[in-house]
């Protein structure tokens, strides 16, 4: 067994660096620490264990290539901000998950959570996952010569030694195994290397954070099998999005380290999306990693309430635009240019905000448990000083400027999740003697001790 330290040293310095002119320092900073900054953010493995430009891939027809002038990643800004290994969102939203009466509590207003007429008779959600792993590896095609998909640490090296990005991917949402264990083996086969055991909505075995009253009150029988069997395989169990007793659930079950893959804090903005500092103590004592989100609603609890109350009377009118006016007018173009006028998007949390999170996570959790889990290409706002992947020297930057050693920067940019995903290969390789965990109908909706 690799011991913990030669993770570092099996990789091969950053080698994407160099081919993109350095980000420009930022206004305001002290040019010697930036240049530090600079050299140490690449010279370091820089991991983001969650990104939704998959999303766009799919949805938009986006192409990585170019630099383009919107969202937050494309292969040219990646290898400008030195991001060396991404985990691409396998995202599949609630929308896709057709068969929970109490899905249909929420607001139909609201598109995200729209959903099929007919509840229990669509469910296209391993569908779309699908869809999203082909965008993904269809890309990948696209560009050999710049990014790999990767599914475990030695393909990472191999991939980073080549001077590519290595692209991992991750499913959010963990309805799009859709109940079935034989098709979480499936998206292992097919590459997936975690998985959020739900998103925004309960599903057949966890409870989400997102809906304050439960369905099962945690993980039910299956969803203790769902974390083993992902055990067994050596797929990261991702606790980011489930509730607090999923959370706690999970922990207990699992025989490998977990992760938070795009998580903030609570104690210092108040959203059931953020980790509780007993859970940062928690996923210490697991051997885990939580990976700060950059989310403005999740790293300023000021921020959401301002965003919320100004989407929430924006969408209502821009709904009532779109009714009046055929898409595509000018009519329409101009009405909603007035409402964009008239309701400006709050002020963004600033870089200090999210260092606060960060830093809090390193002192609670220590620098072994903490790492980066941007949500770039999956949110509207990121704080001011993180507007894109090219600004990610900034964080080692500001992280040095806090007096935090080289060792625990290495950590936090990538070291750590590495160390996590290293453990979690070889749980499974202890693990592979025992028979794969197997669907029974009769006991899966069975609460389970506790
Ligand atoms: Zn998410």
């Amino acid at each position: 067994m690799l011991k913990r330290a030669s993770v570092a040293s099996l990789f091969f310095s950053a080698l994407l660096a160099g081919q993109e002119p350095a980000t420009p320092m930022p206004q305001g900073l002290d040019p010697e620490l930036w240049q530090r900054a600079l050299k140490l953010h690449h010279e370091c493995v820089v991991v983001d264990t969650h990104t939704d430009t998959t999303g766009r891939i799919l949805d938009e027809g986006f192409d990585m290539g170019p630099r383009a002038k919107d969202g937050h990643m494309d292969l040219p800004r990646i290898r400008q901000g030195g991001l060396d290994v991404a985990f691409y969102s396998i995202y599949v939203a609630s929308r896709f998950y057709g068969d929970e009466q109490a899905l249909f509590r929420k607001d139909p207003g609201d598109d995200d959570w729209a959903r099929p007429q007919d509840a229990g008779a669509a469910n296209g959600s391993a569908r779309r996952a699908l869809a999203m792993i082909d965008g993904l590896v269809r890309t990948a095609d696209r560009y050999p010569d710049q990014m790999a998909v990767c599914d475990s640490i030695a393909s990472i090296r191999a991939t980073l030694a080549q001077g590519k990005h290595a692209a991992c991917m991750g499913i959010e949402g963990g309805h799009a195994i859709e109940g079935q264990l034989a098709l979480l083996r499936m998206f292992h086969l097919l590459g997936v290397r975690y998985m959020t055991l739900t998103h925004t909505n309960h599903n057949e075995y966890a409870d989400s954070c997102a809906d304050s009253v439960p369905r099962w009150g945690g993980l039910n029988t299956l969803g203790q099998k769902v974390v083993k069997e992902m055990n067994r395989l050596g797929m990261m169990v991702d606790v980011s999005h489930v509730s607090d007793r999923t959370f706690f659930d999970a922990l207990a079950v699992t025989r490998a380290p977990v992760i938070c893959s795009h998580s903030s804090l609570r104690a210092i903005c108040e959203h059931p999306r953020n980790v509780t500092d007993d859970m940062l103590r928690a996923i210490a004592k697991n051997g885990g990693v939580v990976m700060i989100n950059y989310n403005c609603g999740f790293v300023d609890a000021e921020y959401g309430k301002r965003s919320s109350q100004v989407s929430q009377t924006k969408r209502i009118q821009e709904r009532e635009a779109r009714r009046k006016f055929p898409d595509g007018s000018e009519d329409l173009a101009q009405a909603l240019k007035k409402l964009d006028e008239r309701f400006p998007a709050p002020e963004r949390p600033t870089m200090a905000t999210l260092m606060q999170h960060i830093l809090r996570a390193i002192e609670i959790a220590g620098p072994d448990h903490v790492g980066l889990g941007s949500d770039f290409d999956g949110v509207p706002c990121v704080p001011e000083g993180i507007d894109d992947v090219t600004l990610l020297p900034r964080i080692t930057y500001e992280l040095l400027k806090a007096g935090q050693s080289e060792e625990t920067v290495r950590k936090v940019l990538g070291q750590n999740l590495l160390r996590v995903f290293e453990r979690v290969e070889q749980v499974a390789r202890d693990l592979a003697a025992e028979p794969a965990w197997q669907n029974d109908p009769k006991t899966d909706s069975a609460p389970i001790a506790r």
